[in-house]
């Protein structure tokens, strides 16, 4: 049986290729460009006013004690005033208006008094204040991003600025989620539980976590332990979708039907098991363009496989960091792993006494989903490893921490 390592490493042997799609300006928060951005003019685009007040000539109030000049007309935001400034006029400027011609220096309209017509200038500091320069954050062609940047609030205006109402970021793959087990019944289908029946959980489970990892196009099937049913659900996926998840039906029992039905759907195995827990009975397959993820059946194998395999390629395909965000923390009780195969224990880690401290939840059991829910992130434990309470180990986050 492969290892957690080795099973990565085929992983990322297999990965398709990486597409990218035009965004929306306004849809594009937490994608990552694809392509280097360059400037098509530079900023400002022209010399323009800091200030509401008044754009003048500084030599006709540089050696003059509150001098007053003529009102020849008002520069707007917008809307430009066209002539030019002349010897012993002030022209009425905003914030961000263009700074006409002839004029060289702003006045702050604090430092004016207006009369009928005309300004006195009570006090002006220096040649060219108030004035924002063209070209003087960047010139045009100037490289103002680099390709793979993480399109956060602040980038996206700056795109904004520069006139982009939509950018080329990476694709997410489009997903199918195919759940089996007669077993199960739909929680949104309302239907009352037969004896010996659960409800579904992976479904929704999965769904969010697609979703929260920035997967749009979601598609979801639920099929019966059927060989020849699941064969034709997963050659209809296929059709459509770029990576088709399935949990259930992957191990060794004769209700386990995923291995071979892929395979008759074309699929070639990369890997089936891995030496793990949870989630040993992994299997990842793929074909042509479209990748197969069989995971467990039990909600938190499904879960952990998910995490530990499947977001980070997900990340991958988005051009996001693949790795896990992690602390270094100390357990707070010994770990004893005796077993051949590696351990993804969920924990907690919190600051305790000001040290990051790690401790597992109590109940590890792969079919108890409620304690899942007390774990904030995970830590790998290797084969027969046995850690001191104490010892200082690495704890990744779950990726919505
Ligand atoms: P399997 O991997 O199909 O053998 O399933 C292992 C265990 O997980 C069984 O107890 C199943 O009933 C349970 N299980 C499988 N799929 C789901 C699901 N979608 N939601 C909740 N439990 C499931
Ligand atoms: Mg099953």
């Amino acid at each position: 049986m492969i290892s957690i390592d080795k099973a990565k490493e085929l992983v990322i042997e297999h990965r398709l290729d990486r597409k990218t799609v035009q965004k929306r300006l306004l849809e594009a928060e937490g994608r990552v460009l694809s392509v280097p951005v360059k400037a098509p003019f530079g900023s400002p685009q022209f010399d323009n006013s800091a200030m509401d007040g008044f754009a003048l000539r500084w030599d006709d109030v540089a050696d003059n004690d509150k001098p007053t000049l003529e009102i020849a007309g008002e520069s707007r935001a917008g809307e430009p005033w066209q002539s030019k400034v002349k010897d012993g006029q002030a022209v009425r400027i905003n914030t961000g208006a263009v700074v006409p011609k002839g004029a060289d220096t702003v006045v702050p309209v604090e430092n004016c008094t207006v009369d009928s017509g005309f300004v006195s200038i009570n006090k002006a500091r220096k040649k060219g204040d108030n004035i924002r320069y063209k070209g003087e954050e960047y010139e045009k062609g100037d490289l103002l991003f680099e390709k793979d940047l993480l399109l956060n609030p602040a980038v996206i205006g700056a795109l904004g600025s520069i006139g982009m109402g939509s950018v080329e970021v990476y694709k997410p793959p489009k997903v199918t989620i195919m759940v089996t087990g007669s077993e199960l019944a739909d929680v949104e289908q309302d239907e009352p539980l037969k004896p010996g029946q659960i409800y579904d959980s992976n479904r929704p489970m999965l769904y969010s976590f697609l979703k929260k990892a920035g997967v749009e196009e979601i598609d979801t099937m639920r099929v019966k332990d059927d060989r020849d049913s699941t064969r034709k659900a997963i050659a209809a996926a296929t059709e459509h979708t770029d990576m088709i998840i399935s949990t259930g039906g992957v191990s060794v029992g004769p209700h386990d039907h995923i291995p071979a039905a892929s395979r008759d759907a074309g699929f070639t195995t990369v890997f089936h098991k891995v030496a793990q827990k949870p989630g040993k009975p992994i299997y990842f397959a793929h074909r042509d363009d479209c990748l197969f993820w069989g995971l467990p059946g039990n909600p938190v194998s499904a879960f952990m496989t998910f995490t530990y395999y499947v977001y980070p390629e997900i990340c991958y395909y988005l051009g996001r960091d693949t790795d896990f965000r992690s602390h270094i923390g100390r357990l707070d009780k010994t770990i004893n792993n005796h077993r051949e195969r590696s351990v993804l224990m969920r924990v907690n880690g919190a600051v305790k006494d000001r040290e990051f401290t790690i401790q597992p939840i109590k109940r590890q059991g792969s079919h108890m989903l409620l304690a899942l829910t007390q774990a904030n992130g995970f830590i790998a434990v290797p084969p027969q490893t046995e850690w001191k309470q104490g010892t200082e180990v690495t704890f990744h986050y779950f990726p919505w921490q």
